[in-house]
């Protein structure tokens, strides 16, 4: 039963990626008519928001964009910071969502900052007793395992909130400021976003199965010793 819902998590996993970036591809055609870039969209929204302290660079690569608390900037992918796409402009405004959240200390971002840490110990961990331990010792690897595969859960669904925040944040603005005009503008850049939100409910239900799979392992390995 768990290795159908695990295939299932990963089913969707991989239709979300493919739809992130199947979207991505078509709407990084599609010309704003405001005529701004990533990068001016970004500034502008730093301004209007008066967050001085956030830098915004480029970045090579496809769809790295990103907020980096720790060190205030605001990373954008080099078609996404030149390019006048309502996709390249909707990706803009949601990683300047980041940096609103993070002006604003909004809870479930600083939630998010403090599990960091500890979910790439659990990230690291997991491979290695996944493999190893469930070979050699499975009655140690199993708890380790529900233990390492809970954090990464409890990490993916915090991260929820943040994305969803982020975007409904970056679609308010891009309206209000005229980078973005309603109807087939509008309707493309969210296309985007949308897709890009599936993927974090996607990781977050793959990281539950793999939880709950090896909570029960755990709860039977109990039952065995009782
Ligand atoms: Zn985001």
């Amino acid at each position: 039963m768990f290795l159908l819902v695990i295939i299932l998590t990963m089913l969707l996993s991989i239709y979300a990626s493919w739809k992130v970036s199947s979207n991505y591809r078509k709407y990084s055609q599609v010309r704003a008519s405001s005529g701004m870039t990533g990068a001016e969209v970004a500034q502008r929204i730093l301004d209007l928001n008066n967050i001085r302290d956030v830098s915004i660079h480029s970045a090579q690569g496809e769809l790295v964009d990103h907020y980096d608390p720790s060190n205030r900037r605001l990373v954008l992918s080099e078609a996404n910071y030149y390019g006048q796409s309502v996709a390249a402009l909707g990706v803009a405004a949601h990683e300047c969502g980041h940096a609103i959240q993070h002006q604003q200390l909004y809870a479930p971002l600083q939630w998010r900052m403090a599990a960091v840490g500890i979910t790439t110990m659990a990230g690291t961990i997991i491979p290695i007793v996944g493999f190893a331990g469930m070979l050699f010792m499975p009655k140690l690897a199993i708890p380790v395992l529900a233990v390492a595969f809970g954090i990464v859960m409890v990490f993916q669904l915090v991260t929820l909130p943040v994305e969803f925040d982020a975007t409904a944040r970056a679609k308010k603005i891009l309206l209000a400021t005229g980078a973005v005009t309603p109807g087939a503008e509008f309707d493309a850049m969210n296309k985007v976003l949308s897709a890009a939100a599936l993927t974090y409910v996607a990781a977050f239900l793959s990281a539950l199965a793999q939880f709950a799979h090896y909570a029960f392992l755990l709860l039977g390995q109990r039952r065995e010793e009782e």
